[in-house]
């Protein structure tokens, strides 16, 4: 049994708002949110100066996915222990790498983060097909919340792999409402990709700097209007992951405008980083949606602060250069197509989006609402994360906002060589992470936390 302990002095944020309270975490669980908390025999943790917010959740990670002969760098224990150090304390990952059978994903994704993990984590399933009868696709989606998985991703691109036709992304809607199973898309027109994709190549527009021109703002903008329009017409929910564009974003708000429940998240890379570094050829920055310029970059930090964006989660899926270099096909990339795409990001996040407060473009409580608030809310953890209040898991993050750090690979702990904010500081970094009132990290290196510590979370459904 752990002993009692109090986070004594600091400034504790969440949707309630910012307040000076002490948390008492007992038993891994938050007992108490109080002012001048006194407990006989607990340890005390000085938070004086510091923030006390909960612990981040990121909704969108790869650890461990296989993408042709490559895998992403991080596998759960090494993704886990730098969300750790970065102050996130759950993580929702993707499970499926194709289109097999769901349970098989379910069981391999279990298998790989068993034993490994150091913080709780959930899975998202992706979905490739359903059956055709609508009582069927429910009863599946159904299947799915059992097993406390409660929302999917359906991607309208990679026709190769991954997408889906509208009809199918329409059943998976009617089926969400029916069962309140989250559908989120990977919204890009895989059909207009392929098209530019084929006259780029035709052309001889083979490096990185061409991925910016076949997968544009607009393949966006049109796979969210096309997505929302289908939502709209099932009365069912949507949620759009990474949004990138500025025209995107206009997709959004005309869906929201228009009665549709939609609900959008945007990643760090988007708000920080822009398509220089494709220009400059550089493979290291492949991802998709690509990079974009300056002006979505402050469409998204606009949305951001306005809350028309509610969530920032990292899609982290990083490769290492090496990996990068070899490409999908594992003998050398000959053409953009086969550099295995996805950035670091799982242990700048919190740090990086607070960099908004420091600028004055967000408030505390859209800095933290953004990082565990609305996507605990939205994926049906609510009930255990995402605020500070008894009864909740005592995930909890003591942020120094006194602190900096530099982002370099170097000093991250991410199993990838390369950071895409490598020589950027920034200021406010935690000081210490609990998760379910375990010290997992402190000053943003590991408190030597035990691989299988962190426990799959059974998500809620949507209450409809
Ligand atoms: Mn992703």
């Amino acid at each position: 049994m752990m002993n009692d302990l109090v986070v004594r002095g600091g400034t504790v944020v969440d949707a309630a708002g910012a307040r000076q309270a002490d948390v008492l975490v007992r038993g891994g669980a938050i007992a108490a949110v109080e002012p001048e908390l006194a407990v006989d025999g607990a340890e005390v943790v000085d938070a004086g100066g510091a923030y006390v917010v909960p612990g981040g959740v990121d909704v969108h990670t790869h650890f461990a996915l296989p993408v042709g002969s490559v895998t992403s760098a991080d596998d759960f224990e090494s993704g886990t222990l730098a969300a750790a150090c970065g102050g996130t304390t759950c993580v929702v990952d993707f499970a499926g790498a194709g289109r097999e059978p769901w349970q098989e994903a379910l069981a391999t994704w279990h298998d790989r983060a068993r034993g490994r993990a150091v913080v709780d984590y959930g899975f998202h399933l992706t979905v490739t097909e359903l059956p055709s009868r609508p009582e069927a696709a429910a009863e599946r989606f159904a299947g799915f919340a059992e097993h406390g998985v409660t929302s999917v991703k359906l991607y309208l691109a990679y026709p190769e792999r991954l997408m889906v036709d509208d009809a199918t992304l329409g059943r998976a809607l009617t089926a969400s409402r029916r069962t309140g199973v989250r559908v989120c898309v990977h919204a890009e027109d895989g059909a207009a990709v392929e098209t530019l994709t084929t006259e780029a190549l035709a052309a001889g527009r083979t490096g990185p700097e061409a991925v910016s021109s076949v997968r544009p703002p607009a393949v966006e903008a049109e796979a969210i209007h096309r997505a929302a329009t289908l939502a709209g017409a099932a009365g069912a929910r949507l949620y759009v992951v990474h949004l990138s564009s500025e025209a995107g974003l206009q997709a959004v708000r005309a869906a929201r405008a228009a009665g549709v429940d939609i609900h959008a998240e945007t990643c760090p890379h988007y708000l920080y980083l822009d398509q220089s570094h494709l220009e400059a050829g550089e493979q290291d920055f492949v991802c998709a949606p690509p990079l974009r310029g300056a002006a979505d970059r402050e469409a998204l930090w606009g949305a951001l602060s306005a809350g028309d964006v509610e969530v920032v989660a990292t899609d982290h899926c990083p490769f290492t250069t090496q990996d990068r270099r070899r490409g999908t096909g594992g003998a050398g990339w000959a053409d953009f197509t086969q550099i295995p795409g996805g950035l670091s990001g799982v242990e700048t996040r919190l740090s990086l989006v607070y960099q908004g407060v420091v600028s004055g473009r967000l408030s505390l409580e859209r800095w933290v609402d953004a990082t565990s608030g609305a996507p605990a809310r939205l994926f049906g953890l609510d009930g255990a994360k995402g605020a500070i209040r008894p009864g909740l898991d005592a995930d909890l993050v003591v942020f120094d906002p006194g602190a900096t750090r530099r982002l370099d690979a170097s000093s991250l702990h991410s199993r990838c060589d390369h950071s895409p904010y490598e020589g950027r500081v920034v200021t406010g970094w935690p000081a210490l992470t609990l998760s379910r009132g375990e010290v997992v990290a402190v000053d943003g290196e590991p408190a030597d936390p035990r691989p299988g510590r962190g426990r799959f979370v059974r998500r809620s459904p949507l209450a409809r």
